[in-house]
């Protein structure tokens, strides 16, 4: 059985200045763990779900 992880978690660069980005296990709080993907430029997203995060994240390329 093969994992593709890796695409499903895949990232877009920062569609402000074009840094590669990851997605990182964040805080947690009284609900669980937050995700985060953050950039040196200072655009972050955050969220209760990693796939939310990074969805969102990816969405940005297109909306902007
Ligand atoms: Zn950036």
């Amino acid at each position: 059985m093969s994992t593709d992880e890796n695409t499903e978690r895949k990232v877009l660069p920062c569609p402000c200045c074009g840094s590669e980005v990851t997605c990182s296990a964040g805080f947690q709080n009284g609900y669980g763990t937050y995700y985060f993907v953050k950039c040196s430029c200072g655009l972050s997203i955050n969220g209760q779900f990693e796939a939310d995060v990074l969805q969102r994240w990816n969405r940005r390329e297109s909306a902007g």
